[in-house]
């Protein structure tokens, strides 16, 4: 046996090593096992910071800029001539970005005086840990409290085998080149922000869609509205396609069925991003008699609580959305209850946010199913083509949307697509913390000219009296 801890997190991602840091603050005495290796070595973050939320925001931001400049630019009357795309470097600093985030967190956990132990660790029976090393050799821990924060993993599929050209979305962060044509088989959230990536860099994008519906957790208008622009933007999003096979050569024949029958499309790289399943393998010994649920994922109560007494798990591995932010609040809300305190995490106001251009993003409730659980509501809108400062930018596609209890007032949601929504969705979640309702945000004062005006029309709009609009 080695050391004794009060906690070890096993995974090092956004909910574990929150929850570590958390803790440690708590007076815990606290370890990481984390297994993760990018590009050669350990390195702490998950997949968030090494091959999910940072790399892709980092390649977002770099192909939105080189789209303003090839396209967007000239409506400023700023002509810019011979603008050349240098992928390895924009790969290079994503790289960088990532690295210096990833060393972050390790200078955050020696700070705190958190060990990091660096390997796979698995869950025993009495509250143990046996950790493996990368190099192969096993120490096993004790610890008063164990928290599982293992993440999630691509989900494959028989139809679309991994290879050389058929890649997950980690493979849609390093091409050294822009792929002619890029096949996409699921038009969710990833395949929409690796899709925009390219598109904007210059790939002809085909996204294929096994539902009849887009993004059915969106709030439809907003969705049509973010379906309409994303069409305009050239990215070919074909729905009711089911993949049947995949041939790789020289480049991928992707074959599909959709309601006119079967179908096939070539492209050159292929990203399949069907979703994600809990990271579940080997995480636990069987005489450790942990349950998951019906879906796979460990089973917990709202305090993160497993049927194991002093063992949580937090993050992807648990219900609710996969969301780096869901987790790391859910590793605060653990460290606390572990070290005596109150914990807290108010599922109802977790933001979303879709990071293509415009963003996409809201809190809270949709309309559709408000209507389908008979809750009786209100809406109001605001078309950012009616902002002064979204016309001033020159980016005026979008909306926002409030919708409010029809008799208390009480927001149930809001949604927003267009720029730096984001940025705008905090508002809104404030305000649901706090349990306003719409008269609440309507009578708050927001700076002129600013995006966030919009937020302010639409919640006046809930009671027929925007400004600047016709109710
Ligand atoms: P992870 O981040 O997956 O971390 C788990 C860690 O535990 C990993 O390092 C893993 O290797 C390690 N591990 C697993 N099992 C073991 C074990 N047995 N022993 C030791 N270590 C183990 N979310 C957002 O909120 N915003 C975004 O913009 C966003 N963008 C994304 C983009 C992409 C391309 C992807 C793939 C995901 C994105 N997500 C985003 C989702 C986000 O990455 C996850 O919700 C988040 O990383 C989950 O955090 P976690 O700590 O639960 O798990
Ligand atoms: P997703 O659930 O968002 O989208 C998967 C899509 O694939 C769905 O539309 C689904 O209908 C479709 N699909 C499933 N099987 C298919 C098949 N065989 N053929 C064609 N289409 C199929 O999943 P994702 O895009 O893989 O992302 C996984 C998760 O990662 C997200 O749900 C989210 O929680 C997280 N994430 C978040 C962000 C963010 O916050 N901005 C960004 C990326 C990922």
């Amino acid at each position: 046996m080695s050391k004794n801890y009060d906690v070890i997190v096993i995974g090092g991602g956004p909910a574990g090593y929150v929850a570590a840091i958390r803790a440690a603050q708590l007076g815990q005495n606290t370890a990481v096992v984390d297994n993760f290796i990018y590009k050669g070595e350990p390195s702490l973050g998950g997949t968030c910071l090494n091959v999910g939320c940072i790399p892709s925001k980092a390649l977002l931001d770099s192909s939105e800029q080189y789209h303003r400049v090839t396209h967007r630019l000239s409506a400023h009357g700023i002509k810019a001539k011979d603008v050349e795309l240098d992928v390895k470097e924009m790969i290079k600093r994503k790289d960088k970005v990532v690295n210096e985030l990833t060393g972050g967190i390790a200078q955050l956990l020696k700070a705190n005086k958190i060990d990091w132990l660096q390997g796979h660790g698995k869950l025993l029976d009495n509250k143990q840990v046996q950790v493996t090393r990368h190099k192969g050799e096993q120490e096993t821990y004790q610890a008063e409290n164990i928290i599982l924060a293992p993440g999630s993993l691509p989900i494959e599929i028989d139809a679309a085998p991994l290879d050389e050209r058929i890649v997950d979305s980690a493979g849609a962060l390093e091409f050294d080149e822009v792929p002619k044509r890029l096949g996409v088989i699921g038009a969710g959230v990833i395949g929409l922000e690796m899709g925009s990536v390219w598109s904007r860099l210059g790939s002809k994008v085909i996204l294929l869609e096994a539902l009849d519906e887009f993004l059915p957790a969106v709030d439809q208008r907003v969705a049509k509205s973010a379906l309409t622009e994303f069409k305009n933007q050239g990215l070919d999003i074909r729905f009711g396609a089911r993949v049947t096979n995949t041939k790789t050569a020289k480049n991928v024949t992707v074959h599909y069925e959709d309601k006119d029958g079967k179908q096939s499309i070539q492209v050159d790289k292929l990203v399949v991003c069907v979703g994600r399943r809990p990271a579940t393998n080997d995480l636990f010994s069987e005489d450790a008699n942990l349950l998951l649920d019906e879906r796979g994922f460990v089973n917990v109560d709202d305090y993160c609580r497993t049927n194991l007494p002093g063992v949580y798990a937090i993050g992807d591995v648990v219900r609710g959305p996969m969301l780096a932010h869901k987790g790391s609040e859910e590793g605060v809300m653990v460290a606390e209850i572990i070290a005596g305190g109150n914990g807290h995490m108010n599922y109802e106001t977790v933001p979303w946010v879709i990071y293509t251009h415009p963003e996409i993003a809201w809190v809270g409730r949709t309309e559709q199913s408000l209507k389908s659980a008979g809750v009786p509501y209100k809406t109001g809108t605001f078309n950012l083509s009616a902002s002064g400062r979204a016309r001033a930018m020159e980016d005026m596609a979008g909306m926002v949307k409030v919708i409010a209890h029809a008799e208390t007032d009480r927001i149930l949601g809001v949604h927003i697509v267009g720029p730096q929504a984001s940025e705008l969705i905090a508002e809104a979640v404030v305000a649901m913390e706090f349990h306003a309702s719409a008269e609440d945000l309507a009578r708050i004062i927001h700076a002129h000219p600013t995006l966030s005006e919009a937020v302010h029309e639409a919640a006046l709009s809930v009671s027929k009296r925007a400004i600047h609009k016709a109710n």
